[in-house]
């Protein structure tokens, strides 16, 4: 059975890490943008959530970017999130790098967690610096199509990954860091295919650790895991930390 056997794993390979994709949020409403019946199967993601689009035409892109704001902020963390906290309460998980953008690992009360696409927590100005908060990008947004640099004037950009762009260098080298130091590495809700960070499992598994996957559907990295669980994240996490003892 293969949750004995991760069970199992997390209680033999410590430190363990967590690597978390868009399928630990969809139980929390939030689509996987990346699905093949997600949003880019409509629209191109070039034009919407590329850093060249938004350069070209911010107020189109926020026209988008907006309406994803409204379904990411009303978003309440799930059993996944809750579960992955806990553990971390516990002892059992040392960390969690997340490609997603939504705050729920933060909100579900984890405490090491390392954002590798950025977050809509703060949208920031180009030109003078200027970082406002998600609050007031939102109250801006309810007097004009596209918030404003309250300082000088241009328009804010979300401090989210867009297409084009590259990873914060400081995200990727912490989470590089957490990845090769893992002697466990479970990847939740993510298949694996969105570089770089579908590349830290690899340097899990070059530095002597194992990998551990639950995800719905198949990974690339499958045939390398220890045990991959083909479910749902959050009834598997949940099982996973009521199968697990105390600790700390
Ligand atoms: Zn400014």
């Amino acid at each position: 059975m293969s949750l004995t056997r991760l069970v199992e794993l997390v209680q033999a390979r410590q430190p363990c890490v967590v690597l978390t994709g868009a399928g630990i949020s969809t139980e929390s409403g939030i689509p996987d943008f990346r699905s093949s019946t997600g949003i880019w199967a409509t629209y191109d993601p070039m034009d919407y959530a590329s850093i060249d689009a938004f350069l070209a035409d911010p107020v189109k892109v926020w026209d988008f970017y907006a309406k994803r704001l409204d379904v990411l902020a009303d978003a309440q963390p799930n059993e996944g999130h809750r579960a992955l906290a806990e553990l971390e309460e516990r002892g059992w998980v040392s960390g969690i790098v997340t490609q997603n953008i939504d705050r729920l690992h933060e909100r579900a009360g984890s405490r090491t967690v390392v954002e590798v696409h950025g977050s809509i927590r703060t949208s920031s100005c180009l030109d003078c610096g200027e970082v406002v908060p998600l609050a007031e990008v939102v109250r801006l947004l309810e007097d004009a199509p596209a918030p404003a640099c309250p300082r000088c004037g241009r328009i804010l950009k979300p401090d989210v990954v867009m297409f084009g762009e590259y990873l914060p260098p400081d995200g990727i080298a912490h989470a590089s860091r957490l990845a090769a130091q893992a002697a466990l590495l479970l990847v939740v809700g993510s298949s694996l295919e969105v570089h770089p960070v579908a590349g830290l499992p690899l340097e899990t598994l070059a530095g002597g650790g194992t990998l551990a996957i639950v995800n719905r559907g198949p990974t690339p990295l499958d045939a390398r895991a220890a045990v991959t669980i083909d479910a749902g994240a959050g009834e598997t996490l949940r099982a996973l930390a009521d199968a697990l003892p105390g600790r700390r």
